[in-house]
């Protein structure tokens, strides 16, 4: 590999089409030069993109050095730039936050409600849903291509340390979502999908390497994919070395899916027919090329699917698979066991971390046990920034004061931090909005694990709730409960992930006013009350329940009146301060859980799903 003088952009060219060794030769060579790298990056960000709107507004006057950019640009939220990104979801082709021009917008759930992008809502009828709430995200060519490098580098990691993948092939859920269109004619949709459906990944895609047929990952009707990709696993599954999807509730949810569908699976296995029911041409054709009858496969997967116990089911069926390829850090910890269930101890590698404003780590060590995960940041992937979490004046205007922004190379192990991104695809000084903790350095790079996301309370497969939303939704359904003079009194919350797939539960305790003909509201109006918490919630909660049915029914458990008194005492007497103590909007502690469950009186759930149509945003 060349020298790390060299401008980054060509090494970079250089590294997408090097050899596995040459991979991993680079990763080293860019980590030990970590401070060197980051200023080229920021140099060459801030010289390609000089003449945007964007920079040219904060009179930078050309300067491409740290000093000039950390006095001129401010550190900013998505909320800051949401006009400037408004206007190039209308059209705008000039270079407003960056020279190249934007190829596409990635998607993100919006995680503050109140900030809504109103042209989705000028598209769409009113329909009384909180639909069109996702950052947009500005995606470039070269940005793309910068990901696919990185996404590349996790398969020779790997492989240094579990030998003999090439023999095999991998099972790994792969699912594209809806596109949408910006009035300007970008689309917007999330990155995997863009990832999926880019020619990149569809002229490189192996049938050798992956067990699903590229017609089944590319179909949007989600149950036809899975049903396919779920059949040909199985078909195959002498030949799986590994089993992922890239988060574990997606793994999870494939497992669940086999327990729901294992009798269809197997007749279509035993006759070599793929059922009527999957009508999608491309699918069909692709698996007729897989799928042979199998009379003896069937029965094997029918004996081990009909058992009530299925403990270790990933090995009983692909009994060669190597490690579990999925993402159990951060929210997902919350699968783990479950995972070690089904999966019996296999080991579960987490390769990288990253987001849609931002792909940037890769774990160097991916046998670490889920705990002990760290991601090392790629400095070549952007100008990383850190926000020491002390002085992280969450909810406060980020646009004025003098911040004390921490360079990469001067995180101190122990601290956590909000990572800050200026990125090479128009994103400057951008709070990312994950907190991470430094755990050590690999060369000179620091190494990181994710502690958490900023302003989530909830979170369920990868949907994200926040207080206000929350809130919000309790407020809804106490609508329902007024004409029984009830309201609520208080009420908490929990992800329950017992159960697959997960949903949420909200406690509440409810006061009914005295008074003539004044009684408890009926199972129907709880039930209702459920539905609409489920319609308060973001569309992209409302899409995954919907859509992917990868979250259960919202549950509403009632508890008996003085619950939260006691959970009050509780806290206290666990050194809680009586002035200052406030009702935890969602539990975790399960002696908590289990003193409300200790209380329930009754539960109610959804008994429908809520509105969600790819039209509405
Ligand atoms: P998205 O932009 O929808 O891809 O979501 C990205 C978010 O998922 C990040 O900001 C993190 O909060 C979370 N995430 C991504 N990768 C990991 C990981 N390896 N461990 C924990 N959380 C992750």
């Amino acid at each position: 590999m060349s020298s790390s003088t060299e401008n980054s952009s060509i090494k970079l060219r250089h590294a997408a089409c090097a050899s596995d060794e040459e991979k991993l030769a680079f990763i080293e060579e860019m980590t030990a030069n970590a401070d060197a790298v980051q200023a080229k990056v920021l140099a060459e960000i801030l010289t390609q993109n000089a003449d945007t709107e964007y920079l040219q507004r904060y009179k930078l006057g050309g300067a491409i050095d740290r000093a000039a950019f950390k006095a001129k640009i401010p550190m900013v939220t998505y909320e800051d730039l949401r006009l400037d990104i408004r206007r190039i979801a209308d059209g705008d082709r000039s270079p407003v936050v960056c020279a190249d021009p934007i190829k596409e917008f990635f998607t993100r759930e919006l995680i503050n409600k109140g900030l809504k992008l109103t042209w989705m809502h000028a598209r769409m009828p009113s329909s009384g849903t909180s639909a069109g709430e996702c950052k947009l995200i500005p995606m470039t060519a070269e940005e793309w291509e910068r990901r696919s490098l990185l996404a590349s580098f996790c398969r020779p990691i790997v492989n240094s340390y579990i030998p003999g993948l090439d023999k095999g092939m991998g099972l790994y859920f792969m699912f594209i979502m809806v596109e949408r269109e910006t009035p300007g004619g970008l689309l917007a949709r999330p990155a995997s999908t863009s990832h999926y459906k880019s020619h990149h990944f569809r002229t490189g895609y192996s049938t050798s390497t992956y067990t699903s047929p590229l017609a089944t990952v590319l179909c949007p009707d989600h149950f036809q994919s899975m049903y396919a990709q779920m059949l040909c696993g199985l078909v195959y599954r002498l030949r799986v070395l590994r089993l992922g999807s890239i988060f574990a509730s997606g793994l999870l949810h494939a497992i669940r899916f086999l327990q729901l569908h294992w009798e269809q699976l197997t007749q279509d296995i035993a006759t070599g027919t793929l059922r009527s029911q999957i009508t999608d041409i491309d699918i069909r054709n692709a698996v007729a090329e897989v799928l042979k009858p199998d009379p003896a496969l069937a029965e094997l997967i029918r004996v081990e699917c009909s058992s009530a116990n299925w403990a270790g089911i990933v090995t009983k069926i692909w009994p060669n698979t190597k490690y579990l390829d999925t993402i159990v850090t951060g929210i997902m910890t919350q699968y783990i066991p479950a995972l070690e269930y089904y999966g019996s101890g296999l080991p579960m590698v987490c390769t990288a971390y990253g987001s849609s404003e931002c792909f940037c780590s890769l774990n160097l060590h991916p046998m670490s046990k889920p705990d002990e995960v760290s991601y090392t940041i790629m400095p070549f992937m952007a100008y990383f920034e850190f926000l020491p979490l002390n002085s992280n004046m969450a909810g406060e205007s980020t646009m004025n004061a003098p911040l004390q922004l921490v360079d990469l190379v001067d995180v101190e192990v122990g601290k956590e931090y909000e990572t800050v991104i200026t990125t090479y695809a128009g994103l400057y000084r951008y709070r990312m909005g994950d907190i991470l903790r430094v755990v050590g350095f690999h060369n000179t790079t620091p190494q990181f694990q994710f502690v958490r996301r900023k302003n989530v309370l909830l979170s369920i497969e990868r949907n994200r709730t926040n207080e206000v939303e929350l809130q919000q939704a309790v407020e809804r359904a106490s609508k329902l409960l007024k004409p029984w003079g009830a309201s609520v009194l208080e009420y908490t919350s929990q992800a329950y992930t017992q159960c697959i797939p997960g949903h949420y539960v909200i406690y509440l305790e409810l006061c009914v006013e005295e008074g003539e003909g004044r009684r408890w509201p009926a199972k129907e109006t709880m039930e209702a009350c459920c539905l609409e918490m489920e319609e308060a919630m973001n569309d992209f909660y409302r899409e995954l329940r919907v859509l992917e049915g990868s979250i259960g029914p919202l549950e509403i458990r009632l508890v008996s009146g003085g619950t939260f008194e006691e959970l009050m005492e509780d806290a206290i007497t666990r050194g809680a301060s009586v002035n200052q103590y406030k009702v935890p909007r969602c539990v975790a502690r399960p002696s908590i859980i289990e003193l409300l469950d200790s209380r329930v009186v009754e539960t109610y759930s959804s008994p429908a799903c809520p509105k969600w149509s790819p039209h509405q945003t």
